[in-house]
């Protein structure tokens, strides 16, 4: 019939219209951590900056680099400068040169640099994946846009570093999983 598939949307329209408020007043957490998500009970869009959606665990934008502090506050890395990350980098935008002895001069298990281009990234995960020290990580924080494509758009060390609390924050499923793995390894080995 001419104008039913008009009607039908329409329908649809209020029902998504009216099911946002009644998700306001009195949906439960689950539906409104939908709000955003095509499974959303109400509206599709949300009033993104002031509300943002939830974020799956397995969501990647830029890698960073993760670190533990000291008790002096230092930042240590798992970062070993072993290279297979920009080996297998699909776009070789990572680029690392190891750090040296300062008394023998010889290489160390420790980056002295590592930039990675975010414009050439393209958040493929294969760094993360492929690195065997837990180092590298894909982040969820997506708010990196600038006004300038140059030199900001290399992104040291320093900002590449991020805690490990903060890994465990972000992916808590992947961070158990591999604590677990770790002390499973180091038990293995303290028994042999
Ligand atoms: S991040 Fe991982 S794979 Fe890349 S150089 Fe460091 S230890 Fe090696
Ligand atoms: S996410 Fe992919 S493209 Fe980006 S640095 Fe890692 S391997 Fe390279």
């Amino acid at each position: 019939m001419n104008g039913l598939g008009l009607v039908k949307g329409l329908l649809l329209t209020f029902k998504h219209f009216f099911a946002t408020y009644l998700v306001d007043i009195i949906g439960g957490k689950k539906s409104k951590a939908r709000r955003g998500q095509i499974t959303a009970d109400g509206l599709f869009t949300i009033q993104y900056p002031e509300e943002s959606v939830t974020i799956p665990e397995e969501f990647r934008v830029i890698p960073f680099l993760v670190y533990t502090l000291d008790e002096e506050g230092q930042r240590t890395y798992r970062c070993t400068a072993c290279g297979i990350c920009s080996k297998v980098c699909p776009t070789q935008c990572i680029w690392i040169t190891r750090a040296k002895d300062p008394e023998t001069g010889r290489p160390i298990t420790e980056s002295a640099e590592f930039y990675i281009d975010i414009d050439k990234c393209m958040n493929c995960g294969s760094c993360a994946e492929f690195c065997p020290f837990d180092a590298i990580k894909m982040d969820h924080d997506f708010h990196i846009a600038t006004y300038e494509r140059g030199e900001t758009h290399i992104f040291p060390k320093e900002k590449l570093g991020k805690p490990l609390e903060y890994y465990a924050t972000i992916r808590p499923v992947n961070y158990q999983a591999e604590e677990i793995a770790r002390a499973a390894k180091a038990q293995a080995r303290a028994t042999t």
